[in-house]
């Protein structure tokens, strides 16, 4: 019998179809080229169920939404202390590639931003395997699946990363990235192509949702209080410039990427996903914010909602 969980995913679909605006990022020229009009939505439980509807198994570059699992490794391979002393935890107020960094300590603000995930893949051990492939190792595992690197995005932003580029060269000149800039930013443009569905998206949050924990091969991922750490970093400052918005709105742990896909956390209890490409001017996903926030709503997954 079909779960009436997937009829209520269908109506998170319909009742968000009037909602054209926003616009595809460009500066990605290969993300211009998406189809606008895909869209698609997934839940999965802390026990490994996935529920879908819309365009599920549509494939798009992760972009942004690697970041909190390239942070959580980060503080794997490092440990926690190590991982503060090159970037902080603070919003920052400002769009994801801002050229800027902590006045006073010359650190990236957070690690959501691009500065912050920029110096975070290069705190990544890279000692058996290239600091990407164990990425594409980590997704894998987090999705039960293969999980590549989609070359064409990848090749694009390869070709116009020039503010990025000079990120690094300004994080490398405060000290704070000790690698090669062009070696730190292809690695981190290579961990943001990575190719994933929603399907894999909320399996992936599911597992933050369960403490670090994959819910289906009961793998420990990422610790407890590494996982916890990032969930609060991510509600902070996981929805760029629109942060403190989202949070009193939604109310969940979140990541937004570029190519249109949204993820939410509620520990405990659940992970989401969400795609639709056109953005709004915050960077976040149009659609994508509306659906997340009928099921906030609906749900009743707002954190500082009484139960
Ligand atoms: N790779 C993208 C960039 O660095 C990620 C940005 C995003 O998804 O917000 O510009």
């Amino acid at each position: 019998m079909r779960s009436p969980i997937l009829d209520y995913l269908d109506t998170i679909i319909e009742q968000t179809a009037h909602i054209e605006s926003g616009a595809l990022a460009d500066y990605i020229p290969e993300l211009a080229a998406a189809d606008p009009d895909r869209v698609a939505v997934a839940l999965c439980t802390v026990n490994g169920t996935v529920y879908a509807s819309g365009d599920t198994d549509h494939e798009f570059s992760i972009q942004s939404m690697s970041k909190p699992f390239a942070y959580a490794q980060a503080i794997e391979d490092r440990g926690l202390k190590t991982v503060l002393r090159h970037i902080g935890v603070e919003p920052s107020g400002e769009a994801f590639n801002e050229l800027s960094l902590d006045p006073q300590t010359g650190k990236p603000r957070n690690p959501m931003i691009n500065a912050g995930a920029i110096t975070t893949h290069a705190l990544l051990k890279d000692d058996e395997e290239s600091a990407v492939d164990r990425m594409l190792g980590l997704f894998s595992r987090l999705a039960e699946r293969p999980i590549k690197v989609d070359e064409a995005v990848a090749a694009s932003e390869l070709a116009t990363g020039d503010r990025n580029l000079g990120l690094a060269y300004l994080l490398h000149s405060s000290g704070a990235l000790r690698q090669e800039p062009r070696t730190a930013v292809t690695g981190y443009i290579r961990q943001c192509a990575a190719s994933v569905t929603v399907r894999d998206l909320a399996l992936m949050a599911a597992t933050l949702a369960n403490g670090g924990v994959q819910p289906n091969t009961g793998e420990r991922l990422f610790s407890r209080s590494g996982t916890r750490h990032l969930l609060s970093v991510m509600a902070s400052c996981g929805m760029y410039d629109a942060a403190g918005d989202w949070l009193t709105t939604v109310g969940i742990p979140a990541k937004s990427g570029v190519a249109g896909g949204i993820i939410g956390v509620l520990p405990g209890q659940i992970g989401v996903a969400v795609f639709s490409p056109r953005l709004d001017p915050h960077g976040n996903s149009a659609r994508g914010v509306e659906m997340m926030q009928l099921l906030s709503d609906d749900l009743g997954l707002h954190l500082m909602e009484a139960s």
